[in-house]
């Protein structure tokens, strides 16, 4: 599966202990990241990553027009949501187009969790059919 991973800064912690905890799955699948949170995942886990431009840079962007050609499996977006984020508007485009195109979408850690088990459980190999 091809697995979109953005992390806001305070949420990055976060997400490289989650990369680092589920390493074992996420090696099996293709890694896409927004810059600096791919950055972070390629250096302290051995995991590949293909980054795209930071989040405020048009990353968001780049990960929506992913989805829009049909060319992501599932988003992983560990959202901030007390800090303002200058990129808001690309934020609310890059879940809208998650739900147009059904494309499974979890904004915090908790949902991660479960997403991630149930990848693992084989629960998305109905993304191979589209
Ligand atoms: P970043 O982008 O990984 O480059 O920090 C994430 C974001 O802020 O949207």
């Amino acid at each position: 599966m091809k697995i979109a991973l953005i992390a806001h800064d305070k949420k990055k912690e976060d997400m490289v202990n989650f990369t680092i905890a589920y390493e074992r799955i996420l090696k099996h699948h293709t890694l896409f990241a927004t810059g600096t949170t791919g950055k972070r995942i390629s250096n302290e886990t051995g995991l590949r990553v293909q980054r795209f431009q930071s989040g405020p840079l048009g990353g968001d962007q780049q990960i929506g027009s992913r989805i829009a050609d049909n060319e992501m499996d599932l988003v992983l977006f560990f959202r901030d949501p007390l800090t303002a984020q200058p990129h808001e508007p690309d934020i609310s485009a890059l879940m809208r187009l998650c739900d147009v195109y059904q494309i499974p979408l979890v904004t915090n850690l908790g949902g991660a969790e479960i997403m991630i088990r149930a990848l693992d459980a084989g629960f998305f190999d109905w993304r191979n059919l589209q």
